[in-house]
């Protein structure tokens, strides 16, 4: 048993089933009690409100009780007092089974390849595709945070060409694939138009996340907007059925305590160089 990934919030643990992944909550270092009762309201979250609208494209997952002993000595590092008998665990379909060499790795993208190319895996964060601002939110982002990123996910969206600056730093992608991959970008139900739908109605349903004066002012439609802008999709491409198959994770429930950090970024990113794409 060991841990293959690691964000804020959670952490990926191998159990040693290559079909399935368990992912556990760390959000809250202090108790394990906060992180359970967490884990539990977000798999209802999920159901309730993530998955109506991502119809089809939620990462197969379920909620399990996994008894304290058998994960202790991995919890033990990341949450301090581990108060309860058995930990609630998100267990999540292991998307990554086939796919075993890293081929691109960049800051929102990470795309894998089994031996002899028979399986593509691309791994990518979409974030803002939609903004109604005057300047790109992802790649203003970037810049002020000196990631020299050259594509943008919001401009493949709108031109599917944009697909050979996506991939320039990796020479290897067979072109079948990128065939197939223009071709699903080209489809009006691709992930990135579906998530892009979203995000605008959203954002013109609430009031301006600048406008949010106090916790009260933090809707519902607000988390789910930020859960929207933080997915990761994942791509896979089969080279005997030319097919791809698409799967969303990270669709967790945001806390509401979160809009000073919301509002922090704002801010930052107001008054810094204002980006409209990094690339044309
Ligand atoms: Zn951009």
């Amino acid at each position: 048993m060991r841990v293959i990934g690691r964000g804020g919030a959670n952490i990926v643990i191998d159990y040693g089933d290559p079909m399935w992944l368990w992912r556990c909550c760390i959000r809250w270092p202090d108790l394990l009690s906060s992180n359970n009762s967490y884990t539990v309201k977000n798999i209802h979250y999920i159901r309730e409100n993530v998955e109506p609208l991502l119809h089809g494209l939620i990462c197969p997952m379920n909620l399990i009780d996994v008894d304290i002993d058998v994960v202790r000595p991995i919890l033990s590092t990341f949450i301090l007092n581990l108060d309860e008998k058995v930990v609630k665990i998100i267990k999540i379909k292991n998307l990554f089974n086939r796919t075993a060499n890293l081929i691109q790795n960049d800051h929102f993208l990470k795309s894998y390849c089994s031996q002899n190319f028979q399986t593509v895996l691309l791994e990518l964060k979409p974030k803002w595709l939609y903004y109604d601002t005057d300047y790109c939110r992802n790649c203003t982002h970037n810049v002020s945070k000196g990631r020299e990123v050259r594509y943008c996910y919001n401009q493949l969206l709108i031109n599917p060409s944009h697909l050979e600056l996506t991939f320039a730093e990796c020479k290897v992608y067979p072109d079948k694939f990128k065939a197939a991959m223009l071709n699903y970008l080209h489809d009006d139900n691709n992930v990135f138009k579906i998530l892009y739908d979203l995000q605008k109605k959203f954002t013109e349903n609430v009031i301006s996340i600048k406008n949010i004066k106090s916790i009260d002012d933090v809707k519902d439609e607000h988390l789910l907007l930020m859960t929207l802008r933080d997915v990761t999709c994942f791509i896979e491409w089969n080279s005997t059925k030319d097919a791809l198959y698409v799967n969303v994770i990270d669709v967790d429930l945001k806390p509401k305590e979160k809009w000073t950090h919301w509002i922090k970024t704002y801010n930052q990113l107001t008054s810094s160089e204002k980006i409209y794409h990094t690339s044309k």
